[in-house]
């Protein structure tokens, strides 16, 4: 019903040569069973496109301005997205709301932004170990998807929301499958209630998912695929996590 997705991010990582040779990795293990995408550095979005274009595999950005055009320096705008060919925006990701004190305002408006030039954001949510240990992850998680919701115009467009918890963002401890569930599901209830839709919005896991975990968190009824950091960038490990998403 829901087809999975998985989506590289690839933080501020890659060169020309590197990037060409993990794309062409990428390609030559075609095809896959869900949708595949990856998440490069501004600056090597039109040579991702140029590869990529004419394949079934798509490309997005890492992030994107709030603001539709004007004097943001260093900011790229969902316009200049569009003309990349962007399929996705990822919004909100942890570093993010760490490094750049983005707020859930912030948050909501670049995805209603990005969702504005036709560009599907990936709305990444998730809590603090801190967080967790304080029994506070369904009440964070449902605060940080409710200000994006509230902000989208009647919500009738498509969002993706990826469920990352800070804790298992590249440090190698990932969510258990069964952790993992019990968020989407909270967040497929709230999607629902909200639009009706929540059925067939997808939901990612993201937070150190490797080649030999990804099966069994892709199994869980409202896992819907993954966001992938570290392993993304390893032409084979990658190549398995999509192969994992059937
Ligand atoms: C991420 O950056 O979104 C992520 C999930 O990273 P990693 O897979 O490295 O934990």
């Amino acid at each position: 019903m829901r087809r999975k997705l998985v989506v590289g991010n690839w933080k501020m990582h890659g060169s020309r040569p590197a990037n060409a040779e993990l794309l062409a990795a990428l390609m030559a293990g075609r095809p896959y069973a869900a949708d595949v995408a990856v998440c490069v550095p501004h600056v090597f979005l039109s040579e991702t496109a140029a590869t990529l274009a004419g394949t079934d595999l798509r490309w997005g950005a890492q992030d994107v301005s709030e603001h539709e055009q004007g004097a943001y320096t260093g900011e790229v705008s969902a316009a200049m997205l569009a003309e990349c060919g962007c399929r996705y925006a990822i919004v909100g990701h942890s570093e993010r709301r760490a490094y750049h004190a983005e707020s859930d305002a912030v948050v909501a408006r670049k995805a209603q932004a990005a969702l504005a030039r036709g560009v599907t954001p990936i709305v990444c949510v998730g809590e603090t170990l801190e967080q967790r240990d304080a029994g506070e992850t369904e009440a964070v998680v449902k605060r940080q998807l409710s200000a994006v919701i509230h902000q989208l115009t009647h919500c009738a467009s498509e969002i993706v929301v990826a469920y990352e918890p800070v804790w298992a963002i590249g440090t190698g401890r990932t969510a258990t499958p069964e952790q993992a569930q019990a968020v989407h599901a909270v967040l497929r209830a709230q999607l629902q209630a909200a639009t009706g839709r929540g059925q067939t919005m997808r939901i990612l896991y993201g937070g150190s998912v490797k080649a030999d975990n990804a099966a069994t968190l892709f199994a869980q009824p409202d896992i819907d695929g993954g966001l992938i950091g570290g392993a993304s960038l390893k032409a084979a490990d990658f190549i398995a996590i999509c192969r994992a998403a059937a």
